[in-house]
């Protein structure tokens, strides 16, 4: 048996089987090796009837009995009821859409069921999971008999699927270890690197995960595999560094006196933060190498001005060796409202400069000033536009996506201010630098807090500044968890908001009204029908607009206009209004559901109502009352510092349920590491040796692959 082995050579599948392999891309006996539990049992700690708590997810042995496929009144929809006992007592369990369920579960027969409690005063268990348990209770795989007495029971559970149990996969591990497999696999890990870390070799770690014989050793195992993949995409992160520094930088003419005149013309002091890092990015203009920076700042914190400061220096300076021309900016915002919103504000940063500025969006491009109106924009066809890139007229270009596509050529790009783009990676930095020998300056910019550990590891490759401190004058916003019973007062508070002529946003966790009979404990409110009950029985005085991610692009931008000219009052959303929009005369915002949120989602989410003057209301609206989301709640009510919120949510609510679909790459084990900063600083630090003797990594080639895998997982290609 070999590694690069399908699957099928080596077992029999059930059709079923194959597609729940097909469904976790494991292909090959590589694969199998790689697809890690996601926690251990131990027998000893499984539950019973008697000991059920609603809420809970249970393991179980017993015996089911009385299996019956019924009709759901209703929907007449297939379901099937039935009794699960073990020694302490009985409680039902019901599958919905499984038929044969009753036809296939075993009864009087011993099993394992995994599923969650639901009910009331009468839990009962919904969809479980069932395996058979041939001979005895399954304990760890490969314990010698006298070592069994004294050892924990343990046994790994993997990812839920259906049609394979974790029994199979405990089952074909092993095999696939009886098969000699391991002995086939060499350690990407260094040897020097796992005895100064002491981290498990590859064959003992593998072991350890898929046949632990204590929770240490799997553990211990854990740690190996988050420590290599954090130390694979910091090899990564370094390469790019390096890479970075063999560039060449446009020169930008770093003049202060002229830059301190346009400060000095903004309707605003800087605040001592924008100053810093006013100052970090203009150092770096001074350098040979082209600048890589991140500029972090909390919602409001003004990293717009940054950006136009430092963005002025670029397009008031000679591209070299000619006699006119300046260099040229190009500004990426994350959606088309966002990237006309700043074509607007840079039109106003830099209307006293003889220079032209552009925008480009899916829905059509815009230069300033027109030529007829000296104060206006005009409309200008694609094509037109191009040409005026690519001849460096348009010295500062503003959009979207649509801005890094091929056809997009300019002629002196020295500038790259992304906004919002976490995805944004070296790759498309590469793309945009396409041509000439000097390559652009690069400063991200990102509202969104995420605790420390994730910003080293996924902004690795780039220099950190940080606007940690708000504009004065800034009107606070109170923040309060409203209680199902004190609903009324939250709209009476909305209402007396509405009146004096400001706007709300009201969020909902989703979409549709959820179906009743899929989603028993799911009862979140939908911004759907929320949005039409709001306007006939709440607030029929006023307009209430309705915002989601299902509408059309064009749609979207229709009920955003609406809402930003104040012709809507209150505007219920989805949290797809969580990034930059700019609505200064909205005040309040109400969330429902808000325990389903993220605090740092909540905290971007607040952000939305931190753009004016005026004293603004953020409603938490919680569906259900439990200790622990409302320690996550009040944490939200007691500091605005989004950073700090983060670092709460990661250590309440652990990494892997904070970033939502796994939008950085990173595995639930990668993840985990987040929680470490040991071992986040020891991969980081052991990444920088690595690629400092070794920047191509070619006496590495094991990491060299492993790097090219990784950087085809975050989708940087
Ligand atoms: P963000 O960091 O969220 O992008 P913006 O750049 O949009 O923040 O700034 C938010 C608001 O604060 C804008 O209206 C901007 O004009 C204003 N602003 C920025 N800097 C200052 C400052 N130093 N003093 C007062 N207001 C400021
Ligand atoms: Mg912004």
């Amino acid at each position: 048996m070999l590694p690069v082995d399908p699957i099928e050579k080596h077992f029999r599948l059930t059709p079923q089987q194959q597609a729940a392999l097909r469904r976790l891309a494991i292909e090959t006996v590589h694969d199998l090796l790689y697809h890690f539990p996601v926690r251990y049992e131990s027998v000893n700690e499984s539950s019973t009837v008697s000991a059920l708590a609603v809420g809970n997810k249970v393991t179980l042995y017993g015996t089911l009995s009385g299996l019956k496929a019924k009709k759901l009144w209703k929907s007449r929809r297939p379901a099937t009821e039935g009794w699960f006992e073990d020694a302490s007592g009985k409680v039902k369990v019901m599958w919905f859409n499984q038929p044969y369920i009753a036809r296939m579960a075993p009864q009087g027969t011993m099993v394992k069921l995994t599923g969650s409690v639901s009910g009331g005063s009468k839990p009962y268990i919904t969809n479980p999971e069932v395996e058979v348990l041939t001979g005895e209770i399954p304990d760890s795989l490969f314990t010698s008999p006298t070592e069994k007495e004294d050892t924990p029971v343990i046994f790994p559970v993997y990812p839920e699927t259906q049609g394979i149990t974790s029994r199979w996969f405990y089952h074909a591990f092993k095999r696939v270890h009886d098969g000699g497999v391991l002995e086939h696999l060499e350690d990407p890990l260094p040897e020097s690197l796992r005895t100064r870390y002491h981290l498990p070799d590859i064959h003992s770690a593998l072991l350890a995960l898929h046949a632990p014989q204590s929770t240490r050793s799997a553990e211990a195992a854990r740690k190996r595999f988050s420590f290599e993949e954090i130390f694979v995409i910091q090899l990564h992160k370094q390469q790019e560094r390096a890479r970075n520094a063999t560039q060449h930088a446009f020169e930008i003419d770093v003049d202060e006196a002229r830059i301190k005149k346009f400060i000095a013309l903004l309707p605003f002091p800087l605040t001592g933060a924008q100053e810093r890092a006013v100052k970090e990015i203009l150092t770096d203009f001074e350098k040979l190498h082209p600048m890589a920076r991140l500029l972090e700042g909390d919602v409001g914190s003004g990293k717009t001005a940054v950006a136009a400061i430092t963005a002025y220096a670029a397009v008031t300076s000679r591209p070299k060796g000619r006699v006119s021309g300046t260099l040229q900016v190009a500004y990426m915002a994350p959606t088309e409202i966002l990237a006309t919103q700043h074509f607007q504000s840079f039109i106003e940063f830099f209307k006293e400069l003889p220079i032209n500025i552009a925008l480009i969006t899916g829905s059509g491009c815009y230069k300033y000033p027109s030529k007829i109106d000296r104060e206006k924009p005009t409309t200008i066809s694609r094509s037109q536009l191009l040409k005026w890139i690519k001849s460096g007229e348009i010295a500062m270009l503003v959009g979207t996506h649509a801005l890094v596509q091929k056809t997009v050529a300019f002629e002196h790009l020295a500038y790259v201010i992304v906004d919002e783009q976490h995805r944004f990676g070296t790759a498309q930095r590469r793309a945009l630098a396409r041509k000439g020998d000097s390559a652009p300056h690069f400063l991200s910019m990102s509202a969104t807090p995420i605790p420390r550990t994730l910003a080293l590891t996924m902004y690795g490759d780039l220099d950190l500044s940080v606007l940690d401190e708000l504009p004065k004058g800034r009107a606070g916003v109170t923040t309060k968890i409203i209680s199902k019973e004190k609903r009324a007062s939250a709209y009476e508070a909305i209402r007396e908001e509405l009146k004096k002529g400001r706007q709300a946003y009201v969020i909902c966790p989703r979409i549709d009204e959820p179906d009743p009979e899929k989603a028993l404990a799911l009862i979140a409110k939908s911004a759907k029908a929320e949005a039409k009950r709001l306007q006939q029985d709440v607030f029929p005085e006023f307009s209430v607009g309705l915002m989601h991610g299902k509408l059309k692009p064009q749609d979207k931008d229709a009920v955003m206009k609406a809402f930003s000219e104040g012709s809507t009052n209150v505007l219920v959303s989805t949290s797809v209004v969580e990034v930059g929009v700019n609505v200064p005369n909205a005040t309040v915002i109400a969330i429902e559901g808000a325990e389903r949120f993220g605090l740092a989602q909540l905290h971007q989410l607040r952000g939305r109502v931190l753009r004016s003057s005026h004293e603004a209301f953020c409603f938490l609206l919680p569906e259900t009352t439990g200790e622990y989301s409302r320690a996550r709640l009040q944490a939200l009510e007691k500091t605005r510092d989004g950073f700090a919120l983060a670092e709460e949510d990661l250590k309440l609510r652990g990494a892997g349920d904070l970033y939502g679909a796994n939008q950085w790459g990173v595995s639930d084990l990668g993840m985990d590491a987040l929680k470490n900063p040991r071992l986040i600083e020891a991969a980081r630090n052991a990444a920088q040796e690595t690629i400092a003797h070794d920047p191509e990594l070619t006496k590495h080639p094991l990491l060299k692959t492993a790097v090219a895998g990784r950087v085809h997982e975050l989708h940087e290609e």
